[in-house]
């Protein structure tokens, strides 16, 4: 059958069809190379049993937008490195994520999990704006 080795967290996988295969995504119809989408169901081939891989039909941008977000920013060499404490409440005894702002994928600062979720905004301006909208100022 045909297809093409990728390489993910150190397997080698069979996926059907070629790496210059490109697919439409079934969310957001834009169409990728298949790099873009992410592993999906095996299918064995019944006369050589051997086990080949079909993709997602989703890209892996609309799979997990907000994670892949966060793992280019914390690539990112601007990014500065992760602190052991909450910059939000300092609290050190929980896990720490990258805060970012959604609207502009800035870095925002290293924060715990309960402050990411309480301040989705980067400035207090953000914030009461967001805030009228709650009282219907
Ligand atoms: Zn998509
Ligand atoms: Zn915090």
């Amino acid at each position: 059958m045909k297809h093409f080795i990728r390489l993910y967290r150190g397997v080698e996988h069979k996926v059907l069809g070629s790496k210059e295969d490109t697919h439409v995504c079934t969310k957001c119809k834009i169409k990728f190379n298949q790099q873009n989408f992410h592993i999906a169901s095996a299918k064995v081939d019944r006369k050589t049993q051997k086990i080949y891989k079909r993709l997602k039909r989703k890209c892996k941008f609309c799979e997990n937008p907000l994670r892949s977000v966060r793992q280019n920013l914390e690539k990112d060499k601007n990014t500065p490195p992760k602190t052991n404490h909450c910059q939000h409440c300092g609290r050190k005894d929980t896990s720490i994520v990258l805060h970012h702002n959604h609207k502009t994928v800035k870095f925002g600062r290293w924060s715990c999990v309960n402050c990411n979720s309480r301040y989705p905004f980067d400035t207090f301006e953000e914030h009461m704006e967001d805030a009228r909208r709650w009282y219907k100022i």
